[in-house]
């Protein structure tokens, strides 16, 4: 396989929430959104990214130093950690997932490491926001054992002040892979202020049962107020600094909305 060069900021092994089984989660930079709620800020700019962070000496005094989140990794040396953890993840029904930032921002490097996962019977998920072209879904496709595809808004407006991009190519996303018959896990973050009512929940509905395909599992994942030193840290703008977390309970009308038009619908996930 030829090197290839790509850029991560964090690899989590023993991972529950991100796929079937035990995985092992590769999280990769750069992000064409800017979501208001983003709880991995650090992996939105395509490089390494360097901030000013400070800890405390045994003796009080604070020293402050330089500090740079992510790093380039070749194709060959994430392979080699992906298969580190392969009987793990055979045994326990698991596999690897990319995350991000955005994993479909990086096809180049992915694509290679997909096929490899493939060939060795890694189970594969990515981790998208759905925004990616088109060209790059259908060049992971046929690797991809599973999405974890990301709707947050079904409206173009409201989607895109929130998240600095329309819901449009999102949409039409979701409908291709469905069409192709792609196994999907849809992700809805229910955020204050955004998307959490009850008509806005009926709009999501709306649009997903008129789609093609079936979408195996909902997660409707609660708003949590979990990021914001690191927007400190990185000297962004936290729109929602002053929003307290939700609690999971108060997604069950939701819940229960989704059951009805018959999803099968968990929170959290
Ligand atoms: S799509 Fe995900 S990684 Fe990108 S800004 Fe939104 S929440 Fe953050």
């Amino acid at each position: 396989m030829p090197e290839i060069k790509g850029t991560i900021f964090d690899i989590r092994k023993f991972t529950f929430n991100d796929g079937p089984g035990v995985r092992i989660t590769i999280f990769m930079k750069g992000c064409q959104l800017r979501c208001t709620w983003c709880h991995n800020p650090e992996g939105r700019d395509p490089g390494p990214t360097e901030v000013e962070t400070e800890s405390v000496n045994p003796d009080g005094t604070v020293q402050q130093f330089r500090e740079v989140i992510g790093r380039e990794i070749t194709t060959d040396e994430l392979l080699d950690i992906i298969l580190s953890e392969k009987r793990l993840m055979q045994e326990t029904g698991g596999g690897v997932t990319f995350s991000g930032g955005e994993p479909l921002t990086q096809p180049d490097f992915l694509v290679p490491i997909l096929k490899q996962c493939r060939e060795e019977g890694i189970h594969t998920t990515i981790d998208t926001n759905g925004y990616a072209d088109r060209e790059v879904f259908e060049r992971v496709l046929p690797f991809t054992s599973l999405f974890l595809f990301d709707l947050k808004h079904t409206r173009h407006d409201k989607h895109l002040d929130f998240t600095a991009v329309g819901s449009k190519k999102i949409l039409e996303n979701l409908s291709f892979l469905l069409n192709c018959g792609a196994r999907i896990w849809l992700r809805i973050p229910v955020v204050p202020g955004f998307n959490n009512s009850r008509h806005e929940m009926a709009e999501i509905i709306d649009v997903l049962k008129a789609l093609p395909g079936e979408i195996e599992q909902v997660h409707l994942i609660p708003f949590r107020q979990t990021a914001a030193d690191k927007y400190r840290k990185l000297g962004y703008e936290n729109r929602m600094q002053h929003v307290p977390s939700m609690l999971p309970a108060r997604l069950n009308p939701y819940k229960r909305m989704f059951r009805r038009a018959g999803f099968e619908v968990i929170i959290g996930g």
